[in-house]
């Protein structure tokens, strides 16, 4: 087995639980503050997440209920600005944390010298202060939804990774948590190693070499250790 080139994680799900008590209670807020009835409870919001990208999943709830597309992609626009400020004030206030398993992988991975960076779907206006605060300088390319045309599972945010670093793919090992980060990593020619949480238990993550319970998973340790 060549060494690894570098390793690009994820974000949501992946490095941080930031969905259920993170995006979801900032959604929440951010429609009650503009005296909206909607709200997402931890199952319903479940059930969106697979439309990636904070944005198009406000837009795609507001047309099921009922508002015209025209009012919904309005709406969803206004209140996915107050949500991304409403989720920096959670970050800054140290809601969501690091996934068990993570600092120790990381630290190994600092210790074996191989690059680690992120790949995410997720606003850079509150990814940067997010990986700030839980990990410091830690990653070397951070390249966010903001920067690139299509959210995963579309390639493009892992081929930006690529193309910024210069790792080739079939030596880079991305780390996901869902079935639209699986997809995206392999499709950009990168091997990928899943560990589910509670809300992607059930996705298919067939696409990935390792599928575990999570980054503590003693197979996950042992899988890097063996291919770097
Ligand atoms: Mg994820």
């Amino acid at each position: 087995m060549t060494r690894l080139a570098a390793v690009v994680f994820d974000v949501d799900g992946t490095l941080v639980d930031s969905e259920r008590d993170g995006h979801r209670v900032a959604f929440n807020t951010a429609f009650a503050e503009a005296g909206l009835p909607d709200h997402w409870d931890v199952t319903t919001y479940g059930g969106l997440l697979p439309i990636a990208g904070g944005a198009r999943r406000l837009a795609s709830w507001f047309e099921s209920t009922g508002r015209t597309p025209v009012e919904a992609r309005r709406l969803a626009e206004r209140l996915h600005a107050r949500k991304t400020e409403i989720m920096r004030d959670l970050i800054a206030d140290g809601r969501v944390q690091a996934r068990p398993g993570v600092h120790r992988l990381l630290d190994e991975l600092d210790a074996a010298s191989i690059p680690v960076h992120v790949a995410t779907t997720g606003t850079r206006a509150w990814v940067e202060p997010l990986l700030e605060r839980v990990f410091g300088p830690r990653f070397q390319t951070v390249v966010t939804g903001t920067e690139v045309p299509e959210l995963k599972p579309s390639p493009e945010v892992y081929l930006e990774v690529l193309r910024r670093t210069g790792c080739p793919a079939d030596r880079t090992v991305a780390v996901e948590d869902s079935a639209n980060g699986v997809r995206a990593a392999v499709a950009a020619g990168l091997r990928c190693v899943a560990a589910y949480n509670p809300y992607t238990r059930d996705d298919d993550l067939s696409g990935a070499a390792l599928v575990t319970g999570g980054l503590d998973d003693p197979a996950l340790v042992a899988w890097f250790r063996r291919h770097n």
